[in-house]
């Protein structure tokens, strides 16, 4: 899910009309109980951009359109770095190293980079997996522009719309880290884990190839105040790595590359470019990892007492809450560096 901060950025980068052309309009989430009664509708609010639901290969595919095919080196597994004067050596697992005049590590939430830098901070497990698939769905159980999330006890089915009659959605359920497949596939797990859940949860899991759907473990990290040594800095899930719960973590990597490209050109020196960039950027993904952590807390309560109180509770409380903190988070405007 691209939300609006994220378009924005695309939209700058002029990538946003070959992304949206073919994706449905969102305009606004539902929270459910596992029936399918609404609790809670929120609306996603109007913005000079589009919330848009795309395939991670679609997304990486305009970004590489948008860079000289030289520019991109595959097939080189980063190892180690030293800065001496004004240049950074890299090294390579192959035994090759390459010199640049500075380094921005976005290897992911395992970074390596970030581990050269600041030593091993190892991700933290939350105590739920995400199973997520893409599936064609014709019937009329998904509401036009409504995203949902229906909410059970220790397990949550959410499911979004990518435009022409597909849809993606994901699946959580509270397990150990070691969770291993069924060996009845994925799918007969997830079947069972949502059975008597409401329509069209077990048609959208039924039309997704078992070999198609993803799993993943949440993970996050404690917010990290430095980003960066000398020539050196860190971007998305690298530097923030947060849970899946607001689907924020790549929207945030956008806005960090393009405060980051901001920052580079309108300072005199890199370092100071590189040091402007983690002070602008650093409360703004702390915030969202910090508020996407509780949404998973609150969303992977199991006990039926609370569970019962959450439901409650979510029913009475007016969506504008909601929607007056996603607006918060959508509205983001790039700061000038
Ligand atoms: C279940 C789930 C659902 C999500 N849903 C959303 C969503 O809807 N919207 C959203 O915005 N975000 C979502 N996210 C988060 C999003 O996937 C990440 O935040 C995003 O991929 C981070 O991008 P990145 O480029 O920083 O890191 P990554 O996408 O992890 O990319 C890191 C890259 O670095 C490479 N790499 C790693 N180590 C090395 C090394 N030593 N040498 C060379 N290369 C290396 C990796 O191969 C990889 O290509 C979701 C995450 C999960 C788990």
């Amino acid at each position: 899910m691209l939300w609006p901060n994220a378009t924005r950025v695309l939209s700058k980068m002029g990538l946003l009309a070959r992304l949206a052309a073919h994706c449905d309009s969102n305009t606004h989430f539902l929270v459910r109980t596992s029936s399918g009664k609404v609790l809670m509708k929120i609306a996603l609010g109007d913005f000079d951009v589009p919330a848009i639901c795309v395939r991670r290969a679609d997304l990486l595919a305009a970004l590489l359109s948008a860079l000289p095919s030289e520019q991109i080196l595959l097939g080189h597994e980063f190892r180690h770095l030293e800065q001496s004067g004004e240049r950074v050596r890299i090294h390579f697992a192959d035994g090759t190293s390459k010199e640049h005049d500075a380094v921005i590590g976005a290897d992911g939430i395992r970074s390596r980079v970030r581990q050269t830098l600041f030593g091993k901070s190892d991700p933290i497990y939350r105590g739920y997996l995400i199973w997520r698939g893409v599936a064609r769905y014709e019937g009329n159980a998904i509401e036009p522009g409504a995203n949902s999330e229906s909410w059970g006890a220790g397990k949550r089915f959410g499911i979004l719309a990518i435009g022409e009659g597909k849809f993606t959605w994901y699946a959580t359920l509270n397990t150990l880290a070691d969770h291993s497949d069924s060996p009845d596939g994925r799918k007969s797990e997830i079947q069972k884990e949502f059975a008597g859940w409401h329509a069209p949860i077990s048609n959208l899991v039924d039309a997704t190839p078992d070999e198609e759907i993803l799993k993943h473990l949440a993970y996050d990290n404690i917010p990290l105040r430095r980003w960066g040594v000398g020539r050196v800095t860190l971007l998305g899930d690298a530097a923030h790595p947060c849970t899946p719960n607001l689907g924020q973590g790549g929207c945030m990597a956008l806005e960090d590359a393009l405060v980051l490209a901001k920052c580079i050109v309108n300072h005199n020196s890199i370092q100071a470019g590189l040091r402007r960039y983690g002070s602008l950027r650093y409360s703004r993904t702390r915030h969202i990892q910090q508020r996407s952590l509780l949404m998973g807390h609150i969303g992977q309560w199991k006990n039926p007492l609370v569970v019962g109180g959450r439901r409650v509770v979510t029913n009475l409380l007016p969506a504008r809450i909601f929607e007056h903190n996603l607006r918060r988070v959508y509205s983001y405007e790039l700061p000038g560096s």
